[in-house]
């Protein structure tokens, strides 16, 4: 369910409804709009009778919301989400509505030489955030598990010369203090997409939040990932499309970038895509990062490093600067055509 209030409405007017809510046994969940706020109501376990609130001051609408992701639906607030961020010296960034976000850097935070070195190339390029794994999750337990806390502190001092905002992975709910004094939007990477614990700590970390998709996850599972984030009050999730496992083994991943349209449509939630990860191929990423511009995601996300022949992690899939700087290039050709902004 959700009441519509009036453009005039006072927020008074607005507490009462809410407060109508919870005595009901419901939540509500007040959501600013450009023109007038809407309250949403979760935790009601069949149909709300909507003459409850029909004849409320302040209030215009009482309608039903169809889809069990309510919060981040487009049903519930059909405008984008952009979300904001702040970078170091003041600087903002923000993704979504229009705005188009070139993630880029090291899949792993190897060495400060290694991330610095990255963070300047992919910033001279024209990339907008930072990307690096301090802590990552690797398939196994013999792999390089990544830098972490010196990884963490690494990322830190790029974003502060760089000036870009920092993208991280956090792995552990125990973690998320600490990797949120770092970074500026925590990642949850594939293999945690249904960690609910890990999903409501980044909630309640208030920090924005990039989800990755599942690797077995429906279009559905996506979505009821952020809505755990939303309902614990965080709404500044970023989706991110990278890649399904499907029967074929000579794509590592099959990128899904047939879900995009269909995910902006049915939520208000920007998406990206990390073709990198999608791939697992540095030949394919450049023509995968077009598409994604083309079909109509919000931004792409890609590996990065200095040289990709000695990276720990991923490198064959890591576009070198140069290749990286011509994709730049052409995104801006692109974004130009789609009428997005890309800075
Ligand atoms: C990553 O972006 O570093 C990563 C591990 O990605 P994914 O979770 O999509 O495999
Ligand atoms: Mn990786």
């Amino acid at each position: 369910m959700l009441i519509l209030m009036h453009p005039t409405a006072t927020p008074e007017d607005v507490e009462q409804v809410a407060t109508k809510v919870r005595d009901l046994g419901f939540t509500p969940h007040k959501m600013p709009g450009a023109q007038r706020i809407a309250v949403a109501i979760t935790g009601n376990p069949g149909p709300v009778d909507p003459g409850f609130f029909a004849h409320m001051p302040g209030v215009f609408e009482a309608v039903s919301i169809s889809k069990p992701w309510k919060l981040v639906s487009r049903e519930t607030h059909p405008h984008d989400t952009v979300v904001s961020l702040k970078g170091p010296n003041g600087t903002a960034s923000r993704l979504g509505g229009g705005v188009f976000g070139v993630f880029a850097g090291p899949c792993a935070v190897e060495t400060r030489e290694q991330t610095l070195a990255a963070a300047r190339t992919v910033r001279e390029s024209g990339a907008r955030f930072l990307r690096g794994g301090a802590y990552k999750p690797r398939t196994s337990p013999y792999s390089f598990q990544g830098t972490k806390l010196e990884g963490l502190k690494i990322l830190a001092e790029a974003r502060a010369e760089t000036g870009m905002p920092v993208v991280t992975e956090v792995i552990d709910p125990q973690h998320v203090d600490q990797v949120a004094e770092y970074a500026d939007i925590l990642q949850i990477g594939t293999r945690n997409a249904q960690n609910f614990a890990l999903l409501e700590a980044v909630a309640e970390s208030g920090k924005p939040v990039m989800l990755k998709r599942g690797m077995s996850s429906t279009i559905q599972e996506f979505l009821m990932a952020a809505e755990y984030i939303v309902k614990g009050g965080n709404y500044n999730v970023i989706l991110c499309e990278r890649g399904i496992r499907t029967f074929e083994p000579m794509t590592r991943n099959t990128l899904d970038l047939g879900s995009i349209p269909l995910i902006k449509r049915l939520t208000h939630l920007p998406i990206i895509v990390d073709p990198s990860h999608g791939t697992g191929d540095a030949l394919s990423v450049p023509a995968l990062a077009r598409a994604a511009l083309a079909v109509g995601a919000d931004g792409v996300m890609v590996d990065v490093h200095p040289d990709p022949s000695k990276a720990l992690c991923d490198g064959p899939q890591s576009l070198t600067p140069a290749i990286f700087a011509s994709l730049m290039d052409s995104l801006r050709a692109i974004a130009q055509v789609m009428k997005v902004e890309l800075v």
